[in-house]
């Protein structure tokens, strides 16, 4: 007899996800089941969910790539993952394996890449299909649910961090103090660097004050530029943009210190514009950076597994999720939700 499950399902863009009930999917040769024990919340479903970027995904689909579970059933020929492993399902659902970037470890940008809960159904499901060779592996001192945010807000700003090559001791500007906001706060402290955080929301600043940040900045209320660079003596070495807001764009760019580096990690849609001479003669970098490596995944996950890192989380049952999304969509999150399959 098939199994049914229940999933959120994006139908139309912009439009409410309807619960559904759906075959519990049977994985083929290569594929794992997994049984979904929580799933994060990130900003991304809200893109996807509206259909924000130039490559859509394909409809109907089940968004949600932090998911958490079990393994309970696995295809031919799988051996690095066996039935009862505790795995999370991440955006960077699988890669070629084969091509310049793979080979290089650099898979988060193969052309073959395929995204969970984008362009491979995702964890707003009782059960996600998955591929054995990219699925996160969860250490044991961790929670499902405290382990969700890790494998996509976590793993992103780890990366972004180190993109930057900001050293320990120099300062960091992380705007967007959100899922992935306040644990960049978070990976930056335990990286030596001297963090100055920046959000349109004072309870946002609080939080990060409270996560160690040594400088807050309200975006809102007068120039956000001046005030990080006279808080940082000149501008910040590493600026990391996680906010889902283009206006963030221009000002991390001049936010940025002499030689040094801003990072884009957020992605609301569109196009900023960059003061050319400014970032010629200052001779700054700006770069892309997309979630991360699996070598990346093991390294955030142990930050966390060590205690040194820690999401900070609200948990709803899966049937909370448009009203979860809404919330997010108008900066009402405070950190991240996770969805608790546990829950009624
Ligand atoms: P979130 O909604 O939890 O957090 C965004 C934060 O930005 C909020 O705290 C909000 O108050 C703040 N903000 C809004 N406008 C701002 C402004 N002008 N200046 C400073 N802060 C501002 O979202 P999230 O889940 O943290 O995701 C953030 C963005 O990162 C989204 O666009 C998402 O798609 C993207 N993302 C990218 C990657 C990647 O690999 N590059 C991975 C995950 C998420
Ligand atoms: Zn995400
Ligand atoms: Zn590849």
């Amino acid at each position: 007899m098939i199994q049914k499950m229940q999933a959120a399902v994006v139908k139309s863009f912009g439009q409410p996800l309807i619960m559904q009930t759906w075959d519990v999917p049977t994985p083929g040769p290569g594929q794992i089941l997994v049984k979904t024990e929580a799933c994060g919340v990130c900003h991304t479903d809200v893109h996807a969910w509206n259909g924000d970027w130039p490559l859509k995904p394909a409809l109907p689909f089940i968004p949600g790539h932090e998911a958490i579970g079990l393994v309970v059933a696995v295809g031919a020929g799988v051996t690095v993952v066996k039935n009862g492993d505790r795995v999370g399902v991440p955006w960077l659902y699988s890669a070629c394996g084969h091509c310049e970037y793979c080979l290089k470890a650099e898979e988060t940008v193969c052309a073959a890449a395929q995204f969970g809960g984008y362009t491979k159904n995702g964890g707003f499901a009782e059960y996600i299909l998955a591929d054995p060779d990219y699925v996160a592996h969860i250490p044991d001192g961790l929670t499902s649910t405290e382990a969700a945010p890790l494998i996509c807000a976590g793993i992103t700003t780890y990366k972004g961090i180190k993109e930057t090559g900001a050293r320990p001791g120099e300062w960091i500007a992380i705007s967007g103090i959100g899922g992935l906001g306040h644990l960049a706060v978070q990976y930056a402290k335990v990286m030596g660097l001297q963090v100055c955080a920046i959000d349109i929301d004072e309870g946002k600043l609080a939080h990060a004050k409270k996560l160690g940040a040594d400088l807050t900045v309200n975006a809102k209320s007068g120039d956000p530029v001046t005030a990080v660079r006279q808080g940082t003596g000149g501008g910040a070495h590493g600026v990391l943009i996680t906010a889902a807001s283009l206006g963030a764009f221009k000002q991390g760019v001049g936010m940025t210190r002499k030689r040094g580096t801003c990072v884009l990690v957020g992605l609301p849609p569109g196009e900023f514009p960059t003061p050319l001479f400014d970032v010629v003669a200052n001779c700054i970098t700006i770069r892309g950076s997309f979630v991360g490596t699996r070598q990346d995944m093991t390294e955030a996950l142990a930050f966390a597994a060590a205690g040194r890192v820690k999401a900070d989380i609200e948990l709803q049952p899966l049937s909370a999720i448009n009203e979860v999304l809404k919330r997010l969509e108008h900066g009402d999150v405070a950190s991240r939700v996770v969805l608790d399959f546990a829950a009624p």
